[in-house]
C-alpha cells in the first residue's frame, strides 16, 4: 500500500515513511492511495474476532508489504495488554436504543490511549528495525500528552518531550503526565496557554534544519497511524452488537480535531454499514456550522466542560474535504488556499447535500451537557463524562425510533471531575487515578520563550 498527500505534491511512499513524516512536506495530510473494501462476507467472518484479531486483519491491508505479520502481532498484543477491559473497547447497553462504546480502559482513561499505545510500540519498532532516532515533541491541552507519554515511557530508542500550559490542564491530566519518572520523558510546563505551546511547536517543526538535526517526530492526530488504529473500534463496536440490533446503526462521536470521526468515515468507506455518522461538538461548533450551512470558518474560542473538544480549527478536516472533492488534490489545494487567505471556505448545492448525507452534527451547550449527565445517572445509573454527554445529546437529537445508536465514551468521568461535581454527583476515583495524588511530580516550569525551550530540548535530546 502506498500513501499520498491530499495536496498531491509529495512522492508516494510506504506506511513507515508516512508515519515518520507526520504532516506531509507539502503541508497536506497523508492518505492511502486506495482504500481497501471489506466485503459483507468478510465482515461476517470477522464477527467472532477479538479486538486484537480485528486490529491485525485491518492493519494487514495497510502494512502487509512492510511489517511482517508476527512483528505486527507482537506489537498489537503488547499495546493492548495493559487495558483494564479484556474486550479493550467494551460495549455497554444503556437502554433499548442506546449503547455506549467505552474507549477509556487504557492507562490514561481516555480514547487517545487506543491509538497512542500502539503508536508507542510502532515507534519503538521503527527505531529498532530502521535504526531511526525517535525524538517525539508535542504540545497538549491534556489528553494527548498523557496518552503519548504512557505510550512510550521507558521504551528504548525513544525520547519524548511534551509541552503543556502550566496550571491549565485538569488536575488528573497534569498528574498523569508529571508523575511519570522515566528518564526518556520530559514535561515542560509552560507559563502561557495552549496556543502559546502549540505555536512554539509549530515553529520548531517548520525549522527543517532543527527538525532534522534533532530527529523530531510528531504524535498529533494528523498522523495516519492514529486514524487507522481508531477504525478498528468502529468495526469492533458494530460487530459486538447483538444480531437483532444490527439494523440501522448510528455512531455518535464527541469531536474536536475531526480525527475520531474521520476514522468512522474511513471505516464506512471500507464497507462498514454505518447508517448515520453523528458529529457531536460543544459550544466550539465549527463542525456543526459546516454541516448545517456549508461554511467552514474558525470562530472565537469558548471554554467549556469538555475541554478536549475546545478547538477552533479541526486539523483532520482536510482529509474529509479531499474525499468530498473526489480526491482531486488540485481542487483541495485551492480550497485550503482560500481558507488561508479568506479565513473561511464554503460548499453549497450538490456538495453540501453530500456533506449532509455523510454526517449529522450538533453543538451541545454547556447547560445541556450537565443536564444529560444528571439525566443518565438518574435514569440508567450510568455516569457520562462531559465529552461523552455531548455525544449522547446528539444521539437524542438524531436517532429515529427504528434505529440503534452507539455513543462513543471518549473519557472516563473521573478525568473531568471538575465538571461532574457541578451536577452534584459525587464519584469515587478508580484506584489508579487516586494513587496519582500520592506520587511526586516531575516537570520543568518555563516561560513561553522559544529560546529557553530550545535550550531545554537540546539538553534533553542531546
Ligand atoms: C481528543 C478528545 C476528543 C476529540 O477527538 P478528535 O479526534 O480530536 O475529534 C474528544 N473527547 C476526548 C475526551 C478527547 O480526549
Amino acid at each position: 500500500m502506498e500513501y499520498i498527500s491530499t495536496r498531491g505534491k509529495v512522492a508516494a511512499r510506504g506506511f513507515i515513511d508516512t508515519v515518520l513524516m507526520g504532516l506531509a512536506d507539502d503541508g497536506g495530510l497523508m492518505v492511502p492511495a486506495e482504500i481497501p473494501v471489506i466485503s459483507p462476507e468478510k465482515l461476517e467472518e470477522w464477527r467472532s474476532l477479538s479486538f486484537q484479531e480485528l486490529f491485525l486483519e485491518i492493519f494487514s491491508y495497510y502494512t502487509n508489504d512492510e511489517i511482517p505479520y508476527d512483528d505486527l502481532k507482537k506489537m498489537v498484543y503488547t499495546s493492548y495488554g495493559n487495558f483494564r477491559a479484556p474486550e479493550v473497547t467494551p460495549l455497554h447497553r444503556v437502554n433499548d436504543s442506546l449503547y455506549v462504546l467505552e474507549l477509556f480502559h487504557g492507562p490514561t482513561f481516555a480514547f487517545k490511549d487506543v491509538a497512542l499505545q500502539f503508536m508507542g510500540e510502532l515507534y519503538s519498532y521503527i527505531a529498532k528495525v530502521r535504526g531511526e532516532i525517535i525524538h517525539i515533541l508535542g504540545a497538549t491541552s491534556g489528553d494527548t500528552g498523557a496518552a503519548a507519554i504512557q505510550g512510550v515511557r521507558g521504551k528504548e530508542g525513544i525520547k519524548i518531550c511534551i509541552l503543556h500550559p502550566h496550571g491549565k490542564v485538569s488536575k488528573v491530566q497534569e498528574l498523569q503526565m508529571t508523575t511519570v519518572d522515566d528518564s526518556n520523558v520530559l514535561n515542560l510546563s509552560v507559563e502561557g496557554n495552549f496556543d502559546d505551546c502549540q505555536k512554539i511547536i509549530k515553529e520548531l517543526f517548520a525549522d527543517l534544519d532543527f527538525k532534522g538535526r534533532y530527529h523530531l517526530r510528531a504524535i498529533n492526530s494528523i498522523n495516519f497511524v492514529r486514524i487507522l488504529a481508531q477504525t478498528v473500534y468502529y468495526f469492533h463496536a458494530y460487530l459486538q452488537l447483538p444480531g437483532s440490533d444490527q439494523k440501522k446503526v448510528n455512531i455518535s462521536v464527541p469531536s474536536g480535531n475531526f480525527g475520531n470521526i474521520f476514522s468512522g468515515f474511513l471505516a464506512q468507506r471500507m464497507g462498514l454499514p454505518i447508517h448515520k455518522l453523528i458529529i457531536a461538538t460543544n459550544e466550539n461548533n465549527i463542525l456543526e456550522r459546516f454541516v448545517v450551512t456549508g461554511e467552514y470558518k474558525p470562530g472565537s474560542f469558548t471554554g467549556t466542560y469538555s475541554p478536549s473538544m475546545d478547538i477552533q480549527v479541526a486539523s483532520n478536516f482536510e482529509r474529509y474535504l479531499y474525499y468530498l472533492l473526489d480526491e482531486d488534490a488540485e481542487k483541495l489545494s485551492r480550497y485550503m488556499g482560500t481558507l488561508q487567505s479568506e479565513g473561511a471556505i464554503t460548499v453549497d448545492g450538490e456538495l453540501l447535500a453530500r456533506v449532509q448525507a455523510d454526517f449529522s452534527a450538533l453543538g451541545v451547550k454547556n447547560a445541556q451537557c450537565l443536564e444529560i449527565i444528571s439525566k443518565y445517572q438518574q435514569e440508567s445509573g450510568y455516569l457520562l463524562d462531559p465529552h461523552t454527554a455531548c455525544g449522547v445529546a446528539a444521539y437524542e437529537k438524531f436517532s429515529a425510533p427504528d434505529e440503534i445508536s452507539i455513543a462513543y465514551a471518549t473519557a472516563h468521568p473521573a478525568k473531568f471531575d471538575e465538571a461532574i461535581a457541578l451536577t452534584g454527583i459525587k464519584q469515587e476515583f478508580p484506584a489508579p487515578i487516586a494513587a496519582l495524588f500520592e506520587l511526586p511530580q516531575h516537570q520543568v516550569v518555563v516561560d513561553h520563550d522559544k529560546a529557553e525551550i530550545v535550550r531545554q530540548l537540546v539538553a534533553f535530546y542531546g
